[in-house]
């Protein structure tokens, strides 16, 4: 065992702007959802380029408002990615619909749109693109797939907070939908938000997360409490003002790391496609195999170096789902191949440079 310390797969750092901020939300005496609340949404239209934001209380909270902002429910079709987190899954069988999964593109690990076009029918509703890692997916054709299918286009972006594809903001391409988890690339322990340039959608989003509640005791629709509160977004408030910087510098790492692993045979770097621009939730390499892989992460572990797999199984690979009569499983050989080799090291943009230099070091220790 190495005695240097822990190098985490994630962390969150205070900063005297975060402090003040809580202070002023705990003095104020207003600690529900509030002023802070609204500034967090100012911050987050500027990041998805969009007409709205909507905070609510988290990702998951963000993907089930949006699905039923669009009146997706029972007897719906879902088409996603099984390249994801738990989430997306859960969001879609939550409003009643089914989720339809199509294979992964073997290079970037999101949706195949060849894939996508296949599995539409008369039941599909919506196209869940998930933006793995914080690169974008080939919105150009999901985008020409939902417009020929009349189909919604829900974003899964909980780790693509400021990703573009095509000079195009994440998020703005349909509704968009990130996460502010701890983990994520802005964390506020808790918390998400609904983006989007559609009147209707937004207006929905709001009633869904508070209610129904148009005003006190008139009620719209059937909604629930999705609502965030000044606590979380002051914490989120600052890490929004810096993101540009947070992603340049988890960018320029990334660039450093596959700069460093790209003559090692045995490991295949990350690929970005021509149009991405993506903000490197992880750093994600694949091994040639299940055993290499986690031989890897055991040495990692060993020098003090946080190491994850993202994700070991497709999410519908467990018996609840497997048995579940709304989640459709298609072709996922690329997806299952993937999850056998993929491994994530630290990429977050509080990495220090001595940090960067000892987690090249101990892949290329790991990997020969
Ligand atoms: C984190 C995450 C979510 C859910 O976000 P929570 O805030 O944890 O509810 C959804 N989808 C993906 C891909 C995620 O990584």
């Amino acid at each position: 065992m190495s005695n240097a310390p822990m190098i985490p797969i994630s962390t969150y750092r205070s900063t005297p702007e975060a402090e003040n901020l809580v202070l002023e939300v705990v003095r104020s005496g207003q600690l529900a959802q509030g002023p802070k609340v609204e500034r967090l949404e100012e911050l987050c239209c500027e990041m998805a380029q969009t007409k709205h934001a909507v905070a609510v209380s988290n990702g998951t909270a963000t993907l089930i408002a949006a699905l039923l902002a669009h009146d997706i429910g029972p007897g719906d079709e879902v088409i996603t990615s099984s390249f994801t987190f738990v989430a997306t899954l859960n969001a879609i069988l939550f409003t009643g619909a089914k989720a339809v999964f199509v294979d992964i593109d073997k290079d970037t690990y999101n949706l195949n749109p060849e894939e996508v076009a296949k599995a539409v029918n008369q039941n599909t509703k919506a196209i869940m693109p998930v933006h793995i890692f914080g690169q974008a997916c080939d919105m150009t054709k999901i985008v020409q797939i939902a417009s020929e299918n009349n189909l919604a286009i829900i974003e899964d972006a909980a780790q693509a907070h400021g990703a573009t594809w095509d000079s195009k903001a994440i998020g703005s391409f349909g509704t968009g939908s990130f996460s502010f988890y701890t983990t994520k690339n802005v964390g506020s322990g808790e918390g998400g938000v609904v983006t989007t340039n559609d009147d209707d959608i937004a207006k929905n989003i709001r009633l869904l997360r508070n209610q129904g509640m148009v005003e006190r005791y008139k009620y719209e629709r059937v909604g629930w409490n999705f609502r965030l509160t000044d606590l979380q977004a002051a914490i989120a408030i600052p890490q929004m003002e810096v993101l540009s910087d947070s992603n340049k510098a988890r960018n320029e790492t990334a660039q450093m790391y596959s700069e460093a692993f790209d003559s090692i045979e045995s490991l295949t770097i990350p690929f970005v496609a021509d149009l991405a621009g993506p903000v490197w939730h992880q750093y994600s390499l694949r091994a040639t195999d299940e055993k290499s892989r986690d031989k890897i992460i055991e040495s990692l572990h060993s020098q003090n170096i946080g190491a994850g797999v993202y994700y070991p199984r497709p999410v519908y690979d467990y018996p609840i789902f497997q048995s579940h009569d709304r989640v459709k499983i298609t072709n996922d050989a690329v997806t299952r191949e993937v999850c056998n080799t993929i491994f994530s090291i630290p990429v977050h943009h509080y990495l220090s440079d001595e940090e960067k230099s000892r987690v090249i070091e101990g892949v290329v220790n790991a990997a020969s």
